[in-house]
């Protein structure tokens, strides 16, 4: 799970139809591109937690010494916490998104991953595959599906507003990807129980369901 960035250059970036972050713009401010670029390498030092798929359909968590630590926990806690407030204008407007859920505290870090590993499990439950499972990792397969079916659920009692618009309601690292969105989800539902956003409630209902084979969903199950 990624550490919040220090500067803000979500206002930049480039997003594809769904909302995910595809890049930044040509035009932003340098410090905005080297923001983006450290915050989008594929680094685990960056990270909270590291989730990594081991032997047999196993994961492997790394917990990270330096916000784990001894020397570190107070700061990190802190920072998560200042993590998980917009900053809005007096006129009420957005300045900055809060990047994690509202209502969430460092300890439900450990949930984001929960919610990677819920939608890994799911994809080990679908395919056998080794090189298959990674595609679906990488696709964000099965946290698409979960996405695109309480986004279903949800337009039944009303207009939804964009998928940028409707993932932001949860927070702003929910819209790097799906499988953000999905592991996001988890935090504000395991922090903020039945007063967490619509979607996060509905994306967590659903994992449920596949998780239990249940009719309804379709899993596009080959196997
Ligand atoms: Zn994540």
């Amino acid at each position: 799970m990624k550490v919040a960035p220090e500067y803000d250059f979500f206002k930049w970036v480039i997003r594809n139809d769904i909302g995910d972050v595809t890049g930044i713009a040509d035009d932003a401010p340098d410090d905005a591109k080297k923001a983006f670029d450290e915050f989008m390498r594929d680094d685990p030092l960056d990270e909270y937690l590291y989730l990594e798929p081991a032997e047999d359909g196993r994961f492997a968590v790394t917990l990270n010494e330096k916000y784990f630590g001894k020397e570190g926990a107070a700061d990190a806690a802190a920072k998560y916490l200042e993590s998980t407030r917009k900053v809005l204008a007096p006129d009420g407007s957005v300045i900055r998104y809060n990047f994690h859920p509202e209502g969430s505290m460092f300890e439900h870090v450990v949930c984001h991953d929960l919610g990677h590993m819920t939608e890994w499990m799911l994809v080990n439950m679908r395919c056998s595959d080794p090189a298959d499972r990674a595609v679906m990792r990488r696709l964000c397969t099965v946290a698409g599906q979960i996405y695109g079916e309480a986004k279903k659920e949800l337009s039944e009692s009303g207009e939804l507003p964009s998928d940028l618009e409707l993932r932001r309601g949860i927070s702003e690292c929910a819209t790097l990807n799906l499988s953000e969105t999905f592991a996001e989800a988890m935090v504000d539902y395991t922090a903020n129980g039945e007063k967490a956003n619509a979607l996060s409630i509905k994306m967590i209902g659903v994992a449920r369901r596949i998780y239990r084979g249940e009719p309804g969903i379709d899993t596009g199950n080959t196997e």
